[in-house]
């Protein structure tokens, strides 16, 4: 292993003052990343069964949308037929790329730039219907050049909570089976499990980095051994922790800043399905838009159905981790049966 290159990617990533906002923030994150990989478990990426034309995908989406309000339905195909200008070309603002099937979410190139052009990858399987309302929701979010502090943490929130209350509108109107629509869920629990681990890695290494000014094999082996035996973290650290150094290594970056937006947006959309309150995606989605001018405003609004939102910082106490666990748990209980199965 390249110990020193792992030393200046750490020390890099520590003198970058624009980092400072995350790394103030890790600890909180650290704890929600905690709560996943106590309770799951590593699984197999699931593949769809069903065939779907892309036609059907897009129709299936602009009623899920219908569903929260005309005003999303409309903008919804207001993108799909309209051109913009790039780099002084005309050109289609969403634009779909077919792509082999068995190329699940890891592989997904989907997203939105910074221009606000949407790229979807579809696959002709319920997958593409989940990835639409999801990019698109994202969509309804974007202004150009905003990147607000709070965009950066919950930028994931609206778009776990569309696939979420998609997941429920499929269920009660559609014709897929349970079991095919369940494997989006599961697949998605499963991207979080691994940016969790990952980002307990990441911040095991920054803190020994942080108290030893450096990190080496040694400190990596006495930390592990001073670890209790019989908890999960250290069997999975003993199984994983190479492997992931390796691609801190490899990638030359940490990267939890990106990961952890996923985990807070599966716990915040958790907590909100929980709500059943419509209105509060809706809130989230024009909250998003706004840039740090508006921070507190915005967070007061958020507060009402986010709880983990202090002020100015994520606030992360011990009842609102003891909520959180009991809330991923009968989700994750409510799915087992279909997950365990493929392990
Ligand atoms: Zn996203």
């Amino acid at each position: 292993m390249n110990y020193s290159l792992l030393n200046d990617v750490i020390k890099e990533f520590l003198d970058d003052s624009n980092l400072k906002l995350y790394l103030d923030n890790l600890d909180e994150v650290v704890r929600l990343a905690n709560i996943i990989v106590e309770n799951y478990y590593d699984t197999d990426i699931l593949t769809y069964d069903d065939d779907i034309l892309l036609s059907q995908s897009v129709n299936i989406s602009r009623n899920f949308f219908l569903t929260i309000s005309d005003e999303y339905s409309k903008k919804f195909d207001e993108l799909l037929s309209s051109n913009d200008i790039y780099n002084g070309v005309l050109d289609n603002i969403v634009s779909f790329f077919k792509v082999p099937k068995k190329l699940t979410y890891q592989f997904n190139r989907s997203g939105v730039d910074e221009d606000g052009r949407v790229f979807i990858d579809y696959n002709e399987t319920l997958e593409d219907i989940f990835n639409i309302v999801h990019e698109f929701t994202h969509r309804f979010s974007f202004i150009k050049n905003n990147n607000s502090s709070l965009k950066k943490f919950f930028g994931e929130t609206p778009t776990i909570l569309s696939e979420f209350l998609l997941e429920e509108y499929l269920l009660d109107n559609g014709s897929f089976s349970k079991e095919e629509i369940l494997k989006h869920k599961i697949n998605r629990f499963k991207g979080v499990y691994d940016d969790s681990l990952a980002i307990i890695v990441q911040s095991i290494l920054i803190n020994l980095y942080r108290q030893n000014g450096f990190v080496n094999e040694e400190i990596l082996l006495n930390y592990l051994d001073s670890l209790d035996k019989s908890s999960k973290l250290y069997e999975i650290l003993c199984t994983k922790s190479v492997s992931l150094i390796k691609e801190i290594i490899k990638r030359e970056g940490i990267d939890f800043y990106n990961r952890q937006r996923y985990i807070i947006g599966l716990f915040c959309a958790l907590n909100m399905m929980n709500d059943k309150n419509i209105i509060n995606f809706k809130i989230l989605v024009e909250v998003l838009k706004n840039d740090d001018s508006t921070t507190l405003v915005d967070q007061e609004k958020l507060r009402q159905f986010i709880p983990i939102i202090g002020c100015d910082r994520l606030l992360i106490d011990d009842s609102i981790i003891n909520s959180l666990t009991i809330l991923f748990n009968d989700e994750k209980n409510s799915f087992d049966n279909y997950s365990r199965r493929k392990i």
